[in-house]
């Protein structure tokens, strides 16, 4: 039951986007710097962005060097040199655009450590320097000397340096993209999940837990920001959820003696210090198929292997006890590159990000805009 003042005012947009995670914001800030006259809503179910925007680990990364020569299984040559070129380049625009200190970025270099199994990736270390010098001018991957191990278990045979990784607080990133649209005058509505988009008149269904009608949005164009989420508007698309499970250990009683963005296992795993705690997470392909869900909830194996990680691997010998833990969901498809396309005549979609969304986001966004100023 909505007011004539309500009516009049609140229901009519010229964009309408669904999800406000990295991509949704990121598209609606776009879209208004070149239509500065518009009027962009952004509608979220969740209170925060509920999917992966402020659920991950904060790294700025672009490929671990047994990440890269994975994907050499799966892409081409081009396309992957592409694809880092675009993560690279998205981290590069973020850092320029929000200023390092408003998202906490840090350049503090990424590690990869490698096992007795994985060792052979050093062979071909080389090699991929030289494919990734058109990127980076210099060698991305080097090998640290055997002495400087941070105090890793054995089992750690090498660990590769990368220059060109960073961190950075994905929250204070959010934060970052809130206070732009909010300069914009770009309204988000939070708690009001869309139950369906017409792609032809543009009219978007909400529900919102006071309202016992859905709501009816008018929108001139509609962008679906809503990544592993997809399939709920969208049944056929090429994406399918994969759950990440993050932990924060309690403070540490001696001090980390390491710091940077720390891979294993071809970047499944991952982890970084954060205050004087040990935040450590991924492990997805220990139980791939049970995490192919949009369910938050905590996966035991995956949990036990983690821990194992800290206490074996990482700290060796050492008790660490778990403060936080929580999960988000990414969107995975037969590609790694992500989907954007036009749906309808009035509405477009921008998904599929992977597990390097921090670096793409706003580039996805960019290139939803341009989509959807062309589209009328
Ligand atoms: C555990 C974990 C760790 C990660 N670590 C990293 C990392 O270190 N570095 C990195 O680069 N990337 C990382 N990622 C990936 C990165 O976070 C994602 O690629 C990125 O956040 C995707 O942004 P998005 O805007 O496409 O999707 P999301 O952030 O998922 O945003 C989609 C939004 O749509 C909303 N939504 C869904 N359905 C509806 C609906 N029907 N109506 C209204 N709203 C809806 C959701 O609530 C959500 O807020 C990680 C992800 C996870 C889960």
């Amino acid at each position: 039951m909505f007011s004539y003042w309500e009516k009049k005012n609140f229901l009519k947009y010229d964009l309408v986007v669904v999800g406000a995670g990295f991509v949704g914001l990121s598209t609606a800030i776009h879209f208004s710097r070149k239509r500065p006259k518009s009027k962009v809503l952004i509608l979220e179910r969740g209170v925060f962005p509920s999917g992966a925007s402020t659920k991950n680990a904060g790294f700025a990364c672009f490929g671990s060097l047994t990440e890269l020569l994975d994907d050499f299984w799966q892409m081409t040559p081009d396309e992957v040199l592409a694809l880092v070129q675009r993560r690279h380049q998205g981290l590069q625009k973020i850092r320029k655009e929000f200023g390092d200190k408003s998202i906490a970025y840090r350049p503090s270099k990424g590690f990869e450590l490698l096992e007795e199994s994985q060792i052979s990736a050093l062979d071909r270390m080389d090699e991929i320097n030289q494919f990734l010098k058109p990127i980076f001018k210099k060698p991305v991957f080097t090998s640290l000397k055997k002495k400087k191990n941070f105090g890793f278990s054995d089992q750690i045979k090498a660990i590769v340096q990368n220059d060109f990784e960073g961190e950075l607080d994905p929250a204070k990133y959010i934060q970052a993209l809130w206070s732009e649209a909010g300069k914009r005058g770009i309204k988000i509505l939070t708690g009001t999940e869309v139950e369906s988009v017409d792609h032809t008149s543009g009219i978007v269904l909400a529900k919102n837990h006071l309202a016992s009608d859905l709501i009816e949005f008018e929108a001139n164009q509609v962008a679906i920001c809503i990544n592993a989420f997809s399939k709920n508007l969208l049944p056929d698309l090429d994406l399918e959820p994969g759950r990440g499970l993050v932990m924060t250990s309690k403070e540490l009683d001696s001090s980390i003696p390491w710091k940077g963005t720390f891979h294993m296992d071809k970047g499944y795993v991952y982890f970084r210090k954060v205050g004087n705690r040990l935040l450590l997470g991924g492990a997805r392909n220990i139980d791939v198929e049970v995490e192919k869900t949009l369910e938050n909830h905590v996966n035991p194996t995956i949990k036990a292997h983690l821990t194992h990680l800290a206490e074996d691997i990482i700290f060796p010998g050492k008790k660490i006890v778990w403060e936080l833990e929580w999960t988000g969901v990414m969107a995975f498809g037969s590609k790694k590159t992500p989907i954007i396309q036009r749906i309808g005549p009035k509405s477009v979609i921008g998904v599929r990000l992977g597990g390097m969304g921090v670096a793409i986001g706003w580039q996805v966004g960019k290139e939803l805009s341009v989509l959807l100023r062309n589209g009328n």
